[in-house]
């Protein structure tokens, strides 16, 4: 600020008390300790003795705008017209303390109309999201939006804008660099004097790690370690779900369930490493057979099951027999040089029209896979056959 700008400024907080006069109710106690904020001091630049001034006042919690026009005369500064008004209207939100409190929190801050256009956004929001307050102001959130924000996510915060509503939830959020970003959102309506919302306040915490966390936690809590395949528990999780689905659109589904042959001779005669490399070679050559769409899980020892949704008990026999024949190509690697071939065993069934649950269809697989055993195994056999 220049000197005379200084020097406006001086004479406004020297006379801020008879400004307020004017306004406040009598009685009610004017002290020193008022703190007018500053918004805008211009001064008319052809004669130098004229001045624009803007600024906010909080009283008690109750912010005030003044705007005043100043005049040189006499070596002095005096207020010529000046203008007082509650500023819960101004584009200026967040008043005094409360706005020094809000530019120095750590988690982004922005406030919008009720149509969600952007009025107010923090300097933790700039940093974030690489837009600054200029960039910001006047626009949509929807700014916001990364390409990966979920169509229900969105669809959620624009019910509870027109609901004024609050609304809190995890939102993919594009930041500087723009990459989607995982943030804590915590949007609240704020009611104006007669209780209608005028103004949101949205609180964004990157929440990154923790979700990280999160996935990682849930990776390990349904991957198998070995094979890295999913585990028992995914495929009764996912099994379920997909057998549900398949039940009630009336679409073929079909379950295998593979064993493998002799499995406990191939690991006592060449140790329990080449048993370990069997298990990890098969479960490549499962999921390099079956499709993306399909679930390829490992319930335990050798034991393996696949969820095929869309085949049929024909596709799914087909499917069953190419595994076998892609695992006579592989050959296990043992110490002595020479290697190790290993065969399995297949028991198969398919939801056909039918209303049946996973652990039915389960039960009908293993009967199947017990039958291809029983034949003398590396064998597929289809419930429906038995
Ligand atoms: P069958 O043809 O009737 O299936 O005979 P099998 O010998 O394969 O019998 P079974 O399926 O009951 O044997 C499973 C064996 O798998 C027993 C156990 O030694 C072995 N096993 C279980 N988990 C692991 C593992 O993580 N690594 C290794 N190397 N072996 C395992
Ligand atoms: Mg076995």
């Amino acid at each position: 600020m220049g000197d005379i700008q200084n020097a406006v400024i001086s004479a406004f907080h020297s006379t801020v008390g008879e400004l307020l006069d004017e306004y406040v109710d009598s009685g009610r106690p004017v002290d020193g300790a008022i703190e007018p904020q500053v918004q805008r001091c211009e001064v008319d630049p052809v004669s130098d003795r004229g001045a624009y001034l803007d600024a906010l006042i909080d009283i008690a919690g109750r912010p005030l705008r003044v705007t005043a026009v100043y005049e040189l005369g006499d070596g002095m500064w005096r207020a010529r017209h000046s203008h007082i008004s509650e500023c819960s209207h101004d584009r200026e939100v967040v008043p005094g303390l409360y706005h020094a409190a809000v530019e120095v929190s750590l988690a982004a801050i922005l406030i919008t109309d009720r149509l969600g256009r952007i009025e107010y956004v923090n300097p933790e929001f700039e940093r974030i999201t690489g837009l600054s307050k200029r960039e910001a102001i006047g626009r949509s959130i929807e700014i916001l939006r990364a390409r990966s924000t979920s169509e229900s996510t969105v669809r959620q915060i624009r019910r509870h804008f027109f609901r004024s509503e609050r609304w809190q939830g995890r939102v993919r959020i594009r930041n500087a660099g723009g990459e989607a970003v995982w943030h804590r959102v915590l949007l609240s309506p704020v009611p104006s004097s007669n209780g209608d919302a005028i103004r949101f306040v949205a609180v964004m915490i990157d929440i990154s790690d923790a979700v990280s966390l999160e996935d990682e936690l849930r990776r390990f809590a349904t991957t198998d370690p070995l094979t890295g395949l999913s585990n028992r528990r995914r495929f009764l999780d996912f099994g379920s779900h997909t057998v549900r689905i398949a039940v009630r659109s009336g679409h073929p589904l079909s379950i295998l369930l593979i064993d493998i042959d002799r499995f406990k001779s191939l690991n006592d005669w060449w140790g329990h490493k080449t048993g370990d490399e069997a298990l990890v070679r098969f479960a490549t050559v499962l999921k390099d057979t079956l499709r993306d769409t399909d679930l390829v899980a490992r319930l335990g020892g050798d034991e393996f099951a696949a969820v095929l949704p869309g085949a049929n008990a024909e596709n799914a026999v087909r499917t069953a027999k190419r595994v076998q024949h892609r695992l006579r190509e592989v050959a296990v690697p043992v110490d002595t040089g020479e290697t190790v071939t290993f065969t399995v065993s297949m028991g198969v069934t398919s939801v056909i029209g039918r209303d049946i649950v996973l652990d039915n269809l389960t039960l009908e697989a293993d009967q199947a896979l017990y039958r291809s055993k029983h034949l003398g195994r590396d064998m597929v056999t289809h419930y429906t056959n038995l």
